[in-house]
């Protein structure tokens, strides 16, 4: 009899205790994950939805993947905050997150600015920008910030896709790839000109296809095997580029911007928009540790302006077998930055930070293995 009082007392406090740890529930293709189990390295937790909804006694608990969930009520004092849902789109307060992926908050302004550290990783996020700043890229995001009650609220899926990968790395539970062959894809060719500056009579087609070519033997002489979607001024129609990285590692497309306003400058990197239902997106990780891992050596050797990593759904990263990018390396639209695009000593400099971001992307992912 004792004993099974005993018994019973003991599996009350394992409930009990799984109340109290198990305070944001997130479900990610039928799995939950408990961000506050998260950051016990290599000891992640599962249960099923049903168990942990009867165990919380949450109620109308609603899956992730529903987007007509509300709010879930939160349990007094024990339950934590809820997913927050605005115009349908969940958000979760950063100092939960904070707490689920064991950062430092070095700076919280009651005004809905936010420092947040990790490792020598810093985060900074203001309310009502579309866009964090990691290190010294802005990483944008698929939903803006908002702020409530004090707190500045990041929607589920950044926090997933954006902050995970950036802070805690390690919680990514998919197989890390490797990198030994890259596919260079210079953009344009033949009778797609690209972007033109007539006045100094450039071609991004031709610039491109210079750069791509100084740096595959670039990557060659860093140990990297490299393809080439285009080798001379041919047109390759943009569904057969992809396909060109059957068994490549990574996927790296070079394009020049154009604007109408000749200011404009700087370089941008783009991964594919993250919030579709795209086959790349298997790669979300790995694209955006690519991109900021370029952007950032590309910035230190250029010193050309930092405009991010931003998202679009270009046609060849769309179905993608591999991580990718497209590098927007800078505006052949701006006389003063196309004249340098076009300069060969300038080039080298654009070659090494492309192959010193392309190699520390390389670092990174053995590192997380
Ligand atoms: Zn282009």
């Amino acid at each position: 009899m004792l004993k099974k009082w005993k018994r019973r007392r003991t599996s009350e406090n394992v409930k009990e205790n799984i109340f109290l740890r198990y305070s944001l529930i997130y479900v990610l293709g039928g799995v939950l994950v408990c961000p506050q189990v998260f950051g016990e390295a290599g000891n992640s937790k599962f249960g099923s939805l049903g168990k942990l909804v009867d165990i919380l006694k949450i109620g109308k608990l609603k899956t992730c993947g529903d987007e007509s969930s509300s709010i879930i009520s939160p349990q007094k004092g024990i339950t934590p905050s809820p997913f927050l849902t605005f115009a349908g789109i969940r958000y979760l307060s950063l100092s939960d997150i904070v707490k689920s992926l064991k950062c430092s908050i070095v700076l919280n302004n009651s005004n809905g600015f936010a420092k947040i550290t990790k490792g020598g990783a810093t985060v900074q996020l203001t309310a009502g920008q579309s866009y964090i700043l990691y290190q010294t890229s802005k990483i944008y995001l698929s939903h803006e910030l908002k702020f409530n009650l004090g707190n500045i609220l990041v929607s589920y899926d950044d926090y997933l896709k954006v902050l995970v990968p950036l802070l805690a790395i390690n919680l990514i539970a998919e197989k890390t790839p490797v990198l030994k062959t890259i596919v260079l894809d210079p953009g344009h060719g033949g009778k797609d000109p690209g972007a033109i500056n007539a006045r100094l009579n450039f071609s991004e087609k031709m610039l491109v296809l210079q750069m791509a070519m100084l740096l595959k033997a670039e990557l060659v002489k860093r140990g990297y095997a490299v393809i080439l979607t285009r080798e001379t001024d041919s047109f390759v129609e943009l569904k057969d580029r992809p396909t060109k990285a059957g068994r490549a590692d990574l996927f790296v497309s070079l394009h020049l911007n154009s604007a109408t306003n000749s200011s404009a400058q700087g370089v941008e990197i783009f991964t594919l928009r993250r919030t579709k239902n795209f086959s790349g997106n298997t790669f979300n990780p790995w694209n955006l540790m690519a991109a900021y891992s370029v952007l950032s050596a590309f910035e230190k050797t250029t010193n050309f302006s930092n405009r991010g990593v931003k998202m679009a759904e270009f046609v060849v990263l769309k179905s993608l077998p591999c991580p990718g990018i497209l590098v927007e390396l800078g505006f052949i639209s701006n006389d003063a930055e196309a004249k340098k695009l076009a300069d060969a000593a300038f080039q080298r400099k654009i070659i090494q930070g492309l192959a010193d971001g392309i190699v520390k992307y390389g670092e990174n992912l053995k590192k997380k293995r």
